[in-house]
């Protein structure tokens, strides 16, 4: 996300691009839903992407049901859902091919004050001017321009998974497509939204459901069994869905029968592979050295509660492009971007912390115990939505 959409920003003024993924195939599905909001639209159309034909699937408000799956709050909030491969190939359509090269992984770096060199795993290499480190969460670039900065796991993790439209009985549909739902057992949360079905498909009845359950798995040994496969193996990081252990998947699913709403009780159960996701911040101190330049997850991580990471990407994209303009004093250009994007990086940050922190029970702050209190009931958690429009508008 944040590579395409520097590249097509980049090239807007005039510089030559190549962008090197290292995946050998075409990205797909990574992430299952993005919820979108008017900023993020605004970024997108600026890439030159096309968001006039239907983007993804309208949603009126925002609602939390409790355990016998009553209504207990509401909020108005109009937003589209949609899926992280729309958006890729909305991104993806319009760079030209022949400069996005699949295949390519980044091994090493090297970078003097004007030139940046580097060299891929197949034994050939690439130099330009600037080189833009947007290889995500594990960026192998952040080690060139950081030392000892790991993601710090967030003490709990999202099951998420995804429902076609078509297994979701009749008389769930009408609601579960028009809403982003909650439910909040004691310590933890989970959410349903819609998104776009596969292939990009925003027909109703090919739509599909997206579901987040975030749930405490405090420590490290806790987490390492999660991520213990089918093997024996324990994964860092993250675990390839079909090698979750079956008695994983069975626990999770025998706790939903003890805690959720009838509604996600329903719902979770058609999810026919259900996913991991260990939460984890990260936070730069910088995020540029000599002519490389850190954007999108590589440079920041926000807990996924605050939706920011596509916006997030597509910000550092712009605000970098706009900092370099032509190209005319790329020092002092890539000084400037550091210099507006720290601060809304380690804000963006800290908000998905703080939304974070009723997943936990072991408190630093009176601020962390009181805002855990505050994200654990219905009316909290729905009025933190208004505070979000704001970070979106002003990344206060
Ligand atoms: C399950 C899940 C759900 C999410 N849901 C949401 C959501 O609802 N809303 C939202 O805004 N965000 C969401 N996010 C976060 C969002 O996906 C990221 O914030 C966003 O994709 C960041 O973009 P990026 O380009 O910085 O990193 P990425 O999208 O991770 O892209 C990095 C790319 O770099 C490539 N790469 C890595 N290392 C190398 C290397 N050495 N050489 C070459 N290429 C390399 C990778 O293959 C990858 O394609 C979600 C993330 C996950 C995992």
């Amino acid at each position: 996300m944040a590579g395409l959409c520097a590249g097509l920003f980049l090239k807007q003024r005039g510089w030559s691009v190549e962008i090197y993924e290292r995946s050998p195939d075409e990205l797909t599905s990574r992430g299952a839903g993005i919820v979108s909001h008017p900023e993020l639209l605004a970024l997108l159309a600026e890439t030159g992407a096309d968001t006039d034909t239907e983007f993804g699937v309208p949603i009126g408000d925002r609602r939390v049901v409790n355990r016998d799956g009553e209504i207990v709050a509401r909020f108005h909030y109009p937003q589209i859902a949609t899926s992280w491969t729309r958006l890729l190939h909305m991104l993806g359509d319009i760079f030209p091919p022949e400069h996005y090269h699949l295949g390519k992984n980044v091994t090493a770096v090297s970078a003097d004050v004007q030139h940046v060199r580097i060299e891929f795993d197949d034994g050939t290499s690439a130099s330009g001017d600037i080189l833009v480190g947007a290889d995500g969460i594990r960026s192998t670039i952040r080690g060139f321009v950081l030392t000892d900065a790991e993601p710090l796991y967030a003490g709990y993790v999202g099951w998420r998974g995804l429902v076609r439209e078509r297994d979701i009985p009749r008389d769930l549909r009408s609601d579960v497509f028009s809403t982003m739902m909650f439910c909040l057992p004691p310590g933890e949360q989970i959410i349903c939204y819609p998104v776009a079905g596969p292939g990009d498909d925003l027909r109703p009845g090919h739509r599909s459901l997206n579901l987040i359950w975030y749930v405490p798995a405090g420590d490290r040994r806790e987490l390492g069994a999660l991520l213990t496969d089918v093997h024996g193996t324990t994964h860092s990081g993250s675990i390839p869905p079909p090698l979750i252990r079956p008695d994983v998947v069975t626990a999770m699913r025998a706790h939903a029968e003890d805690v959720l709403a009838p509604q996600f009780r329903a719902l979770l159960p058609l999810a026919p592979q259900p996913f991991l996701q260990p939460i984890y911040d990260f936070e730069s101190g910088r995020m540029v050295r000599d002519r490389i330049a850190l954007i999108g997850d590589a440079a920041f991580v926000a807990r996924p509660h605050v939706g920011a990471g596509v916006y997030k990407a597509a910000g550092d994209a712009h605000a970098l492009a706009m900092a370099l303009g032509e190209g005319r004093d790329i020092d002092a250009g890539l000084r400037r971007f550091e210099a507006e994007r720290l601060p809304i990086g380690r804000r963006i940050v800290d908000f998905g912390r703080y939304l974070g922190h009723c997943l936990r029970d072991d408190f630093g702050t009176e601020r962390e115990r009181q805002a855990a209190a505050h994200h654990r009931s219905p009316f909290g958690i729905i009025e933190e939505t208004a505070r979000l429009a704001f970070l979106y508008r002003t990344g206060e």
